[in-house]
């Protein structure tokens, strides 16, 4: 895939009747239409409806993308929002659509209320979970197929190779919360970052969700036999040294955590962060 004179080359462009003038899009914005999921129904509407709402990328549930918007050019799917202290998200993302149902009732023996009154079934078709979290609050969501994963990632791929200004991934509720939920809590946002942006590695960001913040940065000594201590992207043995810290060094503690029956801290060094094992540490 490419973009070319900001189109996707290749797939079908149907132009959006609410779109705005030049932008510089900094970032990513994924949203779940939160309708129904029969092809061309979700495109069809927000390439033209009295809302005043557009996207750029609408990614139908086989995966076929659709584009209504150029890349350079403002659309409507963001509302109020702010990313990193800068508000009105429109001003510099573009949108990608992902058709699913959105947040769901649950009804009995695992059915699952869509809003328009649809019900969906654990039918091999369909996948129905439940999830909750502190973003989303507790509901029944539809997982993602395979095809939307795949399409999302090679065209946010293609995006950040083709549009040197793009930035960061972002996501509708991180942008708008307590005003919004989507993309819903099966999307794989932290796998879908690390594969296009080469960091925030699940590996670490598990870590990170395990561990706990040091209410002071507590110093620690590092005090090995050896010359020095590894520090590591993540609390385990795995191939993932960045660096050794020499013996005799003090570092700040930032988090700590029990991983696989060893207690670990995320610490600072050399102007970066890593974790490293306290047995081979002493209070600084
Ligand atoms: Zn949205």
């Amino acid at each position: 895939m490419r973009i070319t004179n900001h189109r996707l080359e290749g797939i079908d462009f149907v132009p959006a009747r609410w779109t705005g003038g030049t932008i510089t899009p900094e970032i990513v914005v994924l949203h779940d239409t939160a309708g129904r999921l029969e092809k061309g129904n979700s495109a069809r509407y927000l390439a033209d409806n009295d809302a005043k709402v557009s996207v750029h990328f609408v990614i139908e549930r086989d995966g076929t993308i659709t584009q209504l918007v150029p890349t350079n050019r403002r659309a409507n799917h963001a509302g109020q929002s702010s990313f990193h202290g800068r508000h009105g998200c429109n001003d510099f993302s573009i949108g990608i659509e992902i058709v699913n149902p959105g947040k769901m009732e649950a009804g009995g023996h695992g059915e699952a209320l869509a809003w328009w009154g649809q019900v969906f079934h654990n039918d091999g078709k369909h996948e129905i979970l439940h999830r909750q979290t502190p973003e989303h609050g507790p509901g029944v969501w539809m997982t993602y197929t395979p095809e939307q994963i795949a399409a999302v990632c090679n065209l946010l791929e293609t995006l950040f190779r083709d549009i040197p200004t793009l930035e960061d991934i972002t996501t509708h509720w991180y942008i708008s919360p307590g005003r919004k939920v989507d993309t819903n809590p099966l999307f794989p946002l932290a796998q879908v970052r690390a594969l296009v942006l080469g960091r925030d590695d699940p590996a670490v960001i598990e870590a990170e969700e395990s561990s706990t913040e040091e209410p002071t940065a507590t110093m620690l000594r590092v005090a090995t036999s050896g010359s020095g201590l590894n520090m590591r992207r993540w609390p385990s043995f795995n191939p993932n040294v960045i660096t050794s810290i020499p013996n005799g060094t003090a570092v700040p503690a930032l988090r700590s955590g029990v991983f696989d029956g060893r207690s670990w801290s995320l610490v600072q060094y050399d102007g970066r962060e890593g974790w490293i094992v306290n047995s081979y540490t002493q209070p600084a």
